[in-house]
């Protein structure tokens, strides 16, 4: 008994932790409200049942809450039980909604318990991880529901009652109540349905987001990679607006990976493209275009303007120190310029910044050539 007070007391911690939205609702817990208020509905019933002495049914009742208590301790012992509870359910459904039309009749409205037990079925089969086999489950059950509804009604239609209530109120209230709890079951459904088709869908378009950015940029700098640089390189010749490449490659840098190792020489990389990226900013778009050669493509740009934040850039660099472990060194950078001229193919736009920054390092390097 302490054993189960302490699992309601964690389950209602849980339940509170999701309405808040400090986590997510978990398969398990679902499975524990499901069947909670399945249960729920049945002690209901049992009252009412004893109250106006329908002992079969109330016997019944029991029954079912035993059952269902049993598939609380099956969700309890994991996931593999999930589908076994669905089908203890789904019987336990039918069973019922056979034994009271048999007992009280159709008129108290408890075969409509079939027809919210349906989208369950489906909704489990989501839940669990589509895959055809589950679905077809589903789909079988959905039939058996519709032939155990239509034989329900042939029941009380071929058979008397066993016990007839005689007590019109009593009809109505239970068939009001039947009807409310079916409608409540399938309203929940449809909802939870929804709301996580909406769930999923957002979890994927974050998942793209990442993906698109894992695709399109460099790990090591977070410099946009060769691909998506041709992308846009290609949308710069088709805009027809006029546009600069700067050429930067890191003078020196063997001699840096050989005498302080290939972890100083990534650290002077991620440095040299952060400063780069600073002075580009939104006036174009900056490139790993190979081991440490950085493409820099500037839209709108002039002579004057991309030699000035060529300048920068290659100022910038100079006066950096780069430390790791307490080593510290100083850098330079080559930049080469070329403005894309009319009807220029791009690739030798991109071979005129190549030769600008060859001459750049012909003539003692940390230097910018227009
Ligand atoms: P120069 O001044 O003429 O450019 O001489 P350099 O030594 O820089 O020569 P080069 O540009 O050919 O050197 C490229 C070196 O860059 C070779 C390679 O070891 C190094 N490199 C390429 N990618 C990476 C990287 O991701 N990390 C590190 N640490 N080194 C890299
Ligand atoms: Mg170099
Ligand atoms: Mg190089």
């Amino acid at each position: 008994m302490r054993k189960l007070g302490l699992r309601l007391r964690k389950g209602i911690r849980q339940l509170k932790d999701v309405l808040i939205g400090r986590t997510q609702i978990t398969n398990k817990l679902k499975f524990y409200l499901m069947i909670g208020s399945v249960m729920s509905v049945h002690v209901l019933l049992l009252c009412i049942f004893y109250q106006f002495r329908v002992l079969p049914m109330f016997f019944f009742n029991i029954c079912s809450i035993i059952t269902y208590l049993t598939c609380l301790n099956l969700i309890h012992r994991g996931s593999k039980y999930y589908l076994s509870v669905y089908f203890i359910t789904f019987v336990e459904v039918v069973l019922h909604s056979f034994a009271a039309s048999l007992v009280v009749g159709w008129q108290y409205g408890f075969a409509q318990y079939i027809i919210a037990i349906l989208p369950v079925g489906f909704y489990i089969c989501y839940m669990l991880d589509i895959n055809r086999r589950k679905i077809k489950i589903a789909v079988t059950l959905a039939f058996v529901s519709m032939f155990a509804f239509i034989l329900c009604k042939m029941i009380s239609f071929y058979r008397e009652p066993l016990i007839e209530l005689n007590n019109t109120p009593l009809e109505l209230a239970l068939y009001i109540f039947n009807t409310c709890c079916t409608f409540f079951f399938l309203i929940l459904f449809t909802l939870v349905f929804v709301f996580e088709i909406r769930l999923s869908s957002n979890q994927l378009q974050h998942q793209n987001a990442i993906l698109e950015k894992l695709a399109s940029t460099d790990p090591l700098t977070g410099l946009y990679n060769r691909r998506s640089m041709d992308i846009f390189l290609s949308q710069a010749v088709e805009s027809d607006v006029a546009f600069a490449l700067i050429m930067c490659d890191i003078d020196d840098f063997k001699k840096v990976n050989d005498t302080y190792g290939h972890d100083f020489g990534d650290v002077v990389l991620k440095g040299v493209a952060k400063i780069t990226t600073e002075q580009v900013r939104e006036k174009g778009y900056v490139c790993r275009w190979g081991g440490e050669e950085i493409l820099i493509l500037l839209n709108n740009a002039s002579e004057e303007s991309s030699y000035r934040i060529a300048e920068n850039i290659r100022r910038n660099v100079a006066n950096r120190v780069f430390d790791l472990n307490e080593k510290w060194i100083h850098c330079s950078l080559t930049l080469g310029i070329a403005l894309h001229q009319k009807r220029e193919a791009v690739e030798d736009t991109i071979t005129r910044a190549d030769y600008n920054l060859y001459r750049g390092k012909r003539g003692g390097k940390n230097a910018v050539i227009l």
